[in-house]
Protein backbone atom coordinates (compact mmCIF):
# COMPACT_ATOMS: atom_id res chain seq x y z
CA UNK A 1 0.00 0.00 0.00
CA UNK A 2 1.43 3.59 -1.12
CA UNK A 3 2.42 5.15 2.15
CA UNK A 4 2.90 8.92 3.00
CA UNK A 5 3.66 11.43 5.77
CA UNK A 6 0.67 12.98 5.29
CA UNK A 7 -2.62 12.21 3.11
CA UNK A 8 -5.12 15.87 2.63
CA UNK A 9 -8.44 14.97 1.80
CA UNK A 10 -10.23 17.84 -0.53
CA UNK A 11 -8.19 20.62 -2.84
CA UNK A 12 -9.97 23.23 -2.57
CA UNK A 13 -8.98 26.46 -1.15
CA UNK A 14 -7.94 24.92 2.20
CA UNK A 15 -6.88 21.69 0.64
CA UNK A 16 -4.38 23.21 -1.59
CA UNK A 17 -3.19 25.13 0.96
CA UNK A 18 -2.42 22.92 2.97
CA UNK A 19 -0.71 20.55 0.69
CA UNK A 20 1.40 23.40 -0.42
CA UNK A 21 2.83 23.78 3.38
CA UNK A 22 3.06 20.65 3.95
CA UNK A 23 5.44 19.81 0.76
CA UNK A 24 7.74 22.85 1.04
CA UNK A 25 9.08 21.44 4.32
CA UNK A 26 10.07 18.68 2.54
CA UNK A 27 7.19 16.17 3.68
CA UNK A 28 5.91 13.51 1.54
CA UNK A 29 2.42 14.26 1.01
CA UNK A 30 -0.51 12.95 -1.03
CA UNK A 31 -3.78 15.34 -2.03
CA UNK A 32 -6.97 13.74 -3.14
CA UNK A 33 -9.85 15.75 -4.57
CA UNK A 34 -12.66 14.16 -6.15
CA UNK A 35 -13.51 16.41 -8.81
CA UNK A 36 -11.34 17.95 -11.45
CA UNK A 37 -8.35 20.62 -9.71
CA UNK A 38 -10.78 23.47 -10.61
CA UNK A 39 -14.54 23.17 -10.82
CA UNK A 40 -17.71 24.36 -9.57
CA UNK A 41 -19.25 22.21 -7.02
CA UNK A 42 -17.68 23.18 -3.79
CA UNK A 43 -16.43 26.71 -2.33
CA UNK A 44 -13.89 28.09 -3.72
CA UNK A 45 -15.19 29.40 -7.51
CA UNK A 46 -16.65 32.44 -8.88
CA UNK A 47 -13.63 34.64 -10.05
CA UNK A 48 -12.84 36.63 -6.87
CA UNK A 49 -13.38 36.42 -3.21
CA UNK A 50 -13.03 39.45 -0.79
CA UNK A 51 -9.96 40.12 1.57
CA UNK A 52 -9.88 43.06 4.62
CA UNK A 53 -8.57 43.51 7.49
CA UNK A 54 -10.44 45.61 9.62
CA UNK A 55 -12.40 42.11 10.49
CA UNK A 56 -15.70 42.93 11.39
CA UNK A 57 -17.03 39.12 12.71
CA UNK A 58 -14.42 39.07 15.50
CA UNK A 59 -11.07 40.89 16.25
CA UNK A 60 -9.46 37.62 16.83
CA UNK A 61 -9.19 37.40 13.47
CA UNK A 62 -6.87 40.20 12.36
CA UNK A 63 -3.66 38.48 13.46
CA UNK A 64 -4.40 35.37 11.43
CA UNK A 65 -5.58 37.78 8.90
CA UNK A 66 -1.98 39.62 8.44
CA UNK A 67 -0.10 36.42 8.34
CA UNK A 68 -2.89 35.61 5.41
CA UNK A 69 -1.70 38.76 3.36
CA UNK A 70 1.67 37.76 4.16
CA UNK A 71 1.36 34.54 3.01
CA UNK A 72 -0.60 35.49 -0.09
CA UNK A 73 2.15 37.94 -1.27
CA UNK A 74 4.87 35.04 -1.11
CA UNK A 75 2.73 32.66 -3.19
CA UNK A 76 2.59 35.65 -5.84
CA UNK A 77 6.40 35.55 -6.11
CA UNK A 78 6.48 32.16 -6.29
CA UNK A 79 4.03 31.58 -8.73
CA UNK A 80 5.14 35.10 -11.01
CA UNK A 81 1.25 35.72 -11.31
CA UNK A 82 -0.81 38.84 -9.69
CA UNK A 83 -3.35 36.91 -6.62
CA UNK A 84 -4.34 39.61 -4.82
CA UNK A 85 -5.81 43.03 -6.25
CA UNK A 86 -5.52 45.88 -3.43
CA UNK A 87 -9.26 47.94 -4.36
CA UNK A 88 -9.60 49.25 -0.44
CA UNK A 89 -13.24 47.52 1.45
CA UNK A 90 -16.06 49.59 3.18
CA UNK A 91 -18.34 48.02 5.54
CA UNK A 92 -21.21 50.02 6.52
CA UNK A 93 -24.47 49.33 7.84
CA UNK A 94 -26.50 51.15 10.52
CA UNK A 95 -25.23 52.90 13.57
CA UNK A 96 -24.46 49.86 16.06
CA UNK A 97 -25.12 47.52 13.54
CA UNK A 98 -22.37 44.33 13.89
CA UNK A 99 -20.86 45.04 10.38
CA UNK A 100 -20.00 48.85 10.95
CA UNK A 101 -19.13 48.76 14.28
CA UNK A 102 -17.15 45.25 14.01
CA UNK A 103 -14.95 46.63 11.62
CA UNK A 104 -14.82 50.27 14.09
CA UNK A 105 -13.60 48.13 16.62
CA UNK A 106 -11.12 45.75 15.17
CA UNK A 107 -9.62 49.11 13.29
CA UNK A 108 -9.28 51.09 16.91
CA UNK A 109 -8.10 47.86 18.56
CA UNK A 110 -4.93 46.73 15.83
CA UNK A 111 -4.66 50.33 15.10
CA UNK A 112 -5.61 50.31 11.23
CA UNK A 113 -5.34 52.31 9.21
CA UNK A 114 -9.40 53.60 8.40
CA UNK A 115 -11.42 56.13 7.16
CA UNK A 116 -15.58 57.14 8.48
CA UNK A 117 -17.98 58.56 6.18
CA UNK A 118 -21.68 58.82 5.53
CA UNK A 119 -23.55 57.44 2.84
CA UNK A 120 -24.02 60.94 0.88
CA UNK A 121 -19.57 60.81 1.59
CA UNK A 122 -19.30 57.72 -0.02
CA UNK A 123 -21.34 57.93 -2.95
CA UNK A 124 -19.11 61.44 -3.41
CA UNK A 125 -16.26 59.07 -3.17
CA UNK A 126 -17.15 55.92 -5.04
CA UNK A 127 -20.50 57.23 -7.36
CA UNK A 128 -21.27 53.48 -7.93
CA UNK A 129 -22.14 53.12 -3.92
CA UNK A 130 -26.05 54.91 -3.55
CA UNK A 131 -26.39 54.10 0.17
CA UNK A 132 -29.15 55.83 2.36
CA UNK A 133 -27.28 59.46 4.02
CA UNK A 134 -27.85 57.94 7.37
CA UNK A 135 -25.10 54.73 6.76
CA UNK A 136 -22.38 54.62 8.62
CA UNK A 137 -19.16 53.27 6.28
CA UNK A 138 -15.71 52.34 7.43
CA UNK A 139 -13.33 52.55 4.62
CA UNK A 140 -9.82 50.31 4.97
CA UNK A 141 -7.02 50.90 2.14
CA UNK A 142 -6.10 47.31 2.28
CA UNK A 143 -9.26 45.56 1.36
CA UNK A 144 -9.17 43.98 -1.88
CA UNK A 145 -10.17 40.78 -3.76
CA UNK A 146 -7.86 37.56 -4.12
CA UNK A 147 -8.77 35.15 -7.55
CA UNK A 148 -9.99 31.65 -5.91
CA UNK A 149 -9.43 29.44 -8.64
CA UNK A 150 -5.30 30.94 -9.87
CA UNK A 151 -4.95 30.72 -6.13
CA UNK A 152 -6.07 27.32 -5.63
CA UNK A 153 -4.12 26.17 -8.89
CA UNK A 154 -1.28 28.18 -7.18
CA UNK A 155 -0.81 26.68 -4.59
CA UNK A 156 -0.99 22.89 -6.12
CA UNK A 157 0.98 23.99 -8.89
CA UNK A 158 3.93 25.46 -5.77
CA UNK A 159 3.10 21.58 -4.08
CA UNK A 160 3.91 19.69 -6.93
CA UNK A 161 7.07 21.59 -7.37
CA UNK A 162 7.77 20.43 -3.76
CA UNK A 163 7.17 16.44 -4.87
CA UNK A 164 3.56 16.69 -3.78
CA UNK A 165 1.37 13.49 -5.02
CA UNK A 166 -2.15 14.51 -6.59
CA UNK A 167 -4.53 12.73 -7.59
CA UNK A 168 -8.02 14.46 -8.62
CA UNK A 169 -10.73 12.53 -9.84
CA UNK A 170 -10.55 10.27 -6.69
CA UNK A 171 -12.79 10.47 -3.96
CA UNK A 172 -12.20 9.40 -0.15
CA UNK A 173 -14.96 6.99 0.74
CA UNK A 174 -13.08 6.02 4.44
CA UNK A 175 -10.57 6.67 6.62
CA UNK A 176 -9.70 4.86 10.09
CA UNK A 177 -6.95 5.07 12.71
CA UNK A 178 -4.74 2.33 13.59
CA UNK A 179 -1.29 1.96 14.21
CA UNK A 180 -1.52 4.70 10.74
CA UNK A 181 -3.68 6.43 9.20
CA UNK A 182 -6.03 4.39 6.26
CA UNK A 183 -7.59 5.89 3.67
CA UNK A 184 -9.59 4.17 1.06
CA UNK A 185 -10.93 6.04 -2.27
CA UNK A 186 -12.94 4.53 -4.97
CA UNK A 187 -9.70 3.67 -6.51
CA UNK A 188 -7.28 2.40 -4.10
CA UNK A 189 -5.96 2.51 -0.68
CA UNK A 190 -3.27 4.27 0.49
CA UNK A 191 -1.63 4.77 4.06
CA UNK A 192 -0.35 8.07 6.34
CA UNK A 193 1.01 9.10 9.34
CA UNK A 194 -1.49 12.03 9.80
CA UNK A 195 -4.71 12.92 7.72
CA UNK A 196 -5.65 16.38 7.44
CA UNK A 197 -9.72 16.63 6.07
CA UNK A 198 -10.58 20.05 3.95
CA UNK A 199 -13.66 18.62 1.91
CA UNK A 200 -15.68 21.79 2.30
CA UNK A 201 -19.28 21.14 2.42
CA UNK A 202 -18.82 17.37 2.19
CA UNK A 203 -16.87 17.45 5.67
CA UNK A 204 -19.65 15.77 7.87
CA UNK A 205 -19.65 13.08 5.03
CA UNK A 206 -16.38 12.26 6.02
CA UNK A 207 -16.51 13.13 10.00
CA UNK A 208 -20.23 12.70 10.95
CA UNK A 209 -19.26 13.93 14.19
CA UNK A 210 -19.06 17.25 12.34
CA UNK A 211 -23.19 16.70 11.25
CA UNK A 212 -24.16 19.40 12.88
CA UNK A 213 -21.24 21.73 13.03
CA UNK A 214 -20.56 21.84 9.47
CA UNK A 215 -23.97 22.62 7.77
CA UNK A 216 -23.70 23.37 3.32
CA UNK A 217 -25.86 26.30 2.42
CA UNK A 218 -26.91 27.12 -1.23
CA UNK A 219 -25.81 30.59 -2.44
CA UNK A 220 -26.24 32.39 -5.69
CA UNK A 221 -24.24 35.28 -7.21
CA UNK A 222 -24.87 37.98 -9.22
CA UNK A 223 -22.75 40.01 -12.70
CA UNK A 224 -25.14 42.73 -14.02
CA UNK A 225 -23.85 44.54 -16.33
CA UNK A 226 -23.35 48.44 -15.07
CA UNK A 227 -25.55 51.35 -17.27
CA UNK A 228 -22.08 53.24 -15.67
CA UNK A 229 -19.38 50.90 -16.23
CA UNK A 230 -16.95 53.29 -15.41
CA UNK A 231 -18.15 53.54 -11.74
CA UNK A 232 -17.51 49.87 -11.67
CA UNK A 233 -13.99 49.52 -12.34
CA UNK A 234 -11.22 48.22 -9.28
CA UNK A 235 -9.80 51.63 -9.30
CA UNK A 236 -12.98 53.39 -8.59
CA UNK A 237 -15.16 50.40 -7.00
CA UNK A 238 -13.97 49.04 -3.44
CA UNK A 239 -15.27 45.65 -2.11
CA UNK A 240 -17.87 46.06 0.26
CA UNK A 241 -19.85 44.16 3.13
CA UNK A 242 -23.25 46.14 3.59
CA UNK A 243 -25.82 45.49 6.10
CA UNK A 244 -29.52 46.71 5.04
CA UNK A 245 -32.96 46.01 5.95
CA UNK A 246 -33.20 43.06 3.85
CA UNK A 247 -30.02 41.22 5.05
CA UNK A 248 -26.04 41.86 4.49
CA UNK A 249 -24.61 41.34 1.34
CA UNK A 250 -21.45 41.64 -0.33
CA UNK A 251 -20.03 42.58 -3.71
CA UNK A 252 -16.95 43.36 -6.02
CA UNK A 253 -15.91 45.98 -8.89
CA UNK A 254 -15.89 44.39 -12.73
CA UNK A 255 -12.77 42.13 -12.89
CA UNK A 256 -13.06 39.48 -15.80
CA UNK A 257 -16.41 39.42 -16.46
CA UNK A 258 -17.46 42.93 -17.06
CA UNK A 259 -20.61 43.05 -14.89
CA UNK A 260 -20.65 44.56 -11.21
CA UNK A 261 -20.78 40.99 -8.53
CA UNK A 262 -22.31 40.76 -5.71
CA UNK A 263 -24.23 38.01 -3.37
CA UNK A 264 -26.12 37.79 -0.49
CA UNK A 265 -25.11 36.16 2.98
CA UNK A 266 -27.21 32.82 3.78
CA UNK A 267 -29.49 33.87 0.39
CA UNK A 268 -32.40 32.41 1.22
CA UNK A 269 -31.20 30.44 3.98
CA UNK A 270 -31.05 27.01 1.99
CA UNK A 271 -29.83 24.19 3.91
CA UNK A 272 -28.60 21.16 1.47
CA UNK A 273 -27.09 18.19 1.05
CA UNK A 274 -23.76 18.87 -1.71
CA UNK A 275 -24.71 15.58 -3.25
CA UNK A 276 -28.07 16.91 -4.16
CA UNK A 277 -27.59 20.72 -4.40
CA UNK A 278 -29.50 22.77 -7.33
CA UNK A 279 -27.12 24.15 -9.09
CA UNK A 280 -28.72 25.72 -11.84
CA UNK A 281 -29.93 29.41 -10.02
CA UNK A 282 -33.28 30.24 -10.21
CA UNK A 283 -35.62 33.41 -11.36
CA UNK A 284 -36.35 33.48 -7.17
CA UNK A 285 -32.32 33.91 -6.86
CA UNK A 286 -31.82 36.20 -9.32
CA UNK A 287 -34.85 38.68 -8.12
CA UNK A 288 -33.30 38.89 -5.23
CA UNK A 289 -30.60 40.43 -6.08
CA UNK A 290 -31.70 42.29 -8.79
CA UNK A 291 -33.93 44.12 -6.22
CA UNK A 292 -30.84 44.76 -3.71
CA UNK A 293 -28.79 46.48 -6.74
CA UNK A 294 -31.89 48.42 -8.33
CA UNK A 295 -32.07 49.91 -4.74
CA UNK A 296 -28.37 50.51 -3.92
CA UNK A 297 -26.25 50.38 -6.47
CA UNK A 298 -28.24 51.76 -9.58
CA UNK A 299 -26.04 52.12 -12.13
CA UNK A 300 -24.74 49.06 -12.01
CA UNK A 301 -28.15 47.34 -12.11
CA UNK A 302 -28.17 46.38 -15.96
CA UNK A 303 -28.80 42.97 -17.80
CA UNK A 304 -28.07 39.96 -15.98
CA UNK A 305 -24.20 38.83 -17.19
CA UNK A 306 -24.00 35.79 -15.15
CA UNK A 307 -25.75 33.87 -11.78
CA UNK A 308 -23.59 31.29 -10.51
CA UNK A 309 -24.47 28.93 -7.24
CA UNK A 310 -21.94 28.05 -4.44
CA UNK A 311 -22.05 26.28 -1.53
CA UNK A 312 -21.18 27.74 1.97
CA UNK A 313 -20.41 25.42 5.58
CA UNK A 314 -21.78 26.74 8.09
CA UNK A 315 -20.79 26.44 11.83
CA UNK A 316 -23.74 26.68 14.55
CA UNK A 317 -21.86 30.41 15.48
CA UNK A 318 -20.35 31.33 12.36
CA UNK A 319 -17.06 30.87 13.12
CA UNK A 320 -14.14 28.53 11.63
CA UNK A 321 -13.25 25.07 13.36
CA UNK A 322 -9.39 24.52 12.92
CA UNK A 323 -8.88 20.83 15.24
CA UNK A 324 -7.43 17.89 15.60
CA UNK A 325 -10.36 15.05 15.72
CA UNK A 326 -11.58 14.59 19.62
CA UNK A 327 -10.87 10.92 19.22
CA UNK A 328 -7.86 10.72 16.75
CA UNK A 329 -5.42 13.32 16.93
CA UNK A 330 -3.40 12.12 14.00
CA UNK A 331 -6.46 13.40 12.16
CA UNK A 332 -6.92 17.72 11.62
CA UNK A 333 -9.65 19.49 10.30
CA UNK A 334 -10.18 22.23 8.49
CA UNK A 335 -14.10 23.17 8.40
CA UNK A 336 -17.30 25.35 8.83
CA UNK A 337 -15.81 28.46 7.30
CA UNK A 338 -19.42 30.27 7.17
CA UNK A 339 -18.94 32.28 3.88
CA UNK A 340 -15.56 34.43 5.22
CA UNK A 341 -13.19 31.34 4.44
CA UNK A 342 -11.33 32.02 1.44
CA UNK A 343 -9.06 34.94 2.66
CA UNK A 344 -8.21 33.44 4.94
CA UNK A 345 -6.39 30.03 2.95
CA UNK A 346 -2.77 31.05 3.03
CA UNK A 347 -2.78 30.81 6.85
CA UNK A 348 -5.35 28.22 6.91
CA UNK A 349 -2.68 25.90 5.10
CA UNK A 350 0.17 26.97 7.43
CA UNK A 351 -1.99 26.30 10.49
CA UNK A 352 -2.95 22.24 9.23
CA UNK A 353 0.46 21.38 8.30
CA UNK A 354 1.62 22.71 11.45
CA UNK A 355 -1.20 20.58 13.49
CA UNK A 356 -0.57 17.59 10.78
CA UNK A 357 3.69 17.63 11.55
CA UNK A 358 3.77 19.05 15.69
CA UNK A 359 0.19 18.32 16.61
CA UNK A 360 -0.10 22.41 17.75
CA UNK A 361 0.87 25.89 15.86
CA UNK A 362 2.07 28.96 17.27
CA UNK A 363 -0.97 30.71 15.93
CA UNK A 364 -3.44 31.01 18.58
CA UNK A 365 -6.55 28.69 17.47
CA UNK A 366 -7.90 28.66 20.76
CA UNK A 367 -11.30 30.35 19.33
CA UNK A 368 -11.36 27.86 16.67
CA UNK A 369 -11.60 24.96 18.82
CA UNK A 370 -14.15 22.25 18.72
CA UNK A 371 -14.17 22.05 22.77
CA UNK A 372 -16.07 25.49 22.28
CA UNK A 373 -19.35 23.21 21.22
CA UNK A 374 -19.45 21.34 23.68
CA UNK A 375 -21.34 23.00 26.03
CA UNK A 376 -23.76 24.13 23.89
CA UNK A 377 -26.72 22.11 24.58
C1 LIG B 1 -20.72 32.51 -3.14
C2 LIG B 1 -19.59 32.54 -2.17
C3 LIG B 1 -18.92 33.73 -1.95
C4 LIG B 1 -17.89 33.79 -1.02
N1 LIG B 1 -17.22 34.96 -0.86
C5 LIG B 1 -16.14 35.02 -0.03
C6 LIG B 1 -15.35 36.18 0.02
O1 LIG B 1 -15.62 37.16 -0.68
N2 LIG B 1 -14.27 36.17 0.85
C7 LIG B 1 -13.94 35.10 1.61
O2 LIG B 1 -12.96 35.17 2.36
N3 LIG B 1 -14.67 33.96 1.56
C8 LIG B 1 -15.74 33.89 0.74
N4 LIG B 1 -16.47 32.74 0.63
C9 LIG B 1 -16.12 31.59 1.47
C10 LIG B 1 -14.95 30.82 0.92
O3 LIG B 1 -15.01 30.75 -0.48
C11 LIG B 1 -14.93 29.44 1.56
O4 LIG B 1 -14.87 29.62 2.98
C12 LIG B 1 -13.73 28.64 1.11
O5 LIG B 1 -13.69 28.57 -0.29
C13 LIG B 1 -13.83 27.24 1.71
O6 LIG B 1 -12.77 26.46 1.20
P1 LIG B 1 -12.73 24.89 1.50
O7 LIG B 1 -11.40 24.42 1.09
O8 LIG B 1 -13.22 24.64 2.88
O9 LIG B 1 -13.87 24.28 0.55
P2 LIG B 1 -13.75 23.89 -1.05
O10 LIG B 1 -12.96 24.93 -1.75
O11 LIG B 1 -15.11 23.59 -1.49
O12 LIG B 1 -12.86 22.61 -1.01
C14 LIG B 1 -13.31 21.36 -0.54
C15 LIG B 1 -12.79 20.33 -1.53
O13 LIG B 1 -12.88 19.04 -0.99
C16 LIG B 1 -13.22 18.16 -2.03
N5 LIG B 1 -13.76 16.94 -1.44
C17 LIG B 1 -14.85 16.87 -0.63
N6 LIG B 1 -15.06 15.59 -0.24
C18 LIG B 1 -14.06 14.85 -0.81
C19 LIG B 1 -13.75 13.48 -0.80
N7 LIG B 1 -14.51 12.59 -0.12
N8 LIG B 1 -12.67 13.03 -1.50
C20 LIG B 1 -11.90 13.92 -2.19
N9 LIG B 1 -12.18 15.24 -2.25
C21 LIG B 1 -13.24 15.71 -1.56
C22 LIG B 1 -14.22 18.96 -2.83
O14 LIG B 1 -14.43 18.45 -4.12
C23 LIG B 1 -13.59 20.34 -2.81
O15 LIG B 1 -12.73 20.54 -3.91
C24 LIG B 1 -17.51 32.63 -0.29
C25 LIG B 1 -18.18 31.43 -0.53
C26 LIG B 1 -19.20 31.36 -1.46
C27 LIG B 1 -19.87 30.05 -1.71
Amino acid sequence: MPAYDVIVVGLGGMGSATLFHLARRGLRVLGLERFDLVHEHGSSHGLTRIIRLAYWEHPTYVALLRRSYELWRELELLAGERLLHITGSIDAGPAGGPVFEGALQSSRLHGLPHELMDGDELHRRFPGYRLPPEMRCLYQPEGGFLLPERCNVAHVEQALAKGAEVHCREAVLEWDVGSRVRVRTDRHSYEAGRLVVCAGPWTSKLIPELDSLAVPERQVLAWLQPTRPEYFLPGVFPVFNLEVEEGRYYGFPSFLIPGFKFGKYHHRGEVVDPDDARREPEPEDEELLRDFARRYFPDGAGSTLMLKSCLFTNSPDRHFVLDRHPDHPEVAIAAGFSGHGYKFCSVVGEVMADLAQAGETKHDIEFFSLRRFAATP
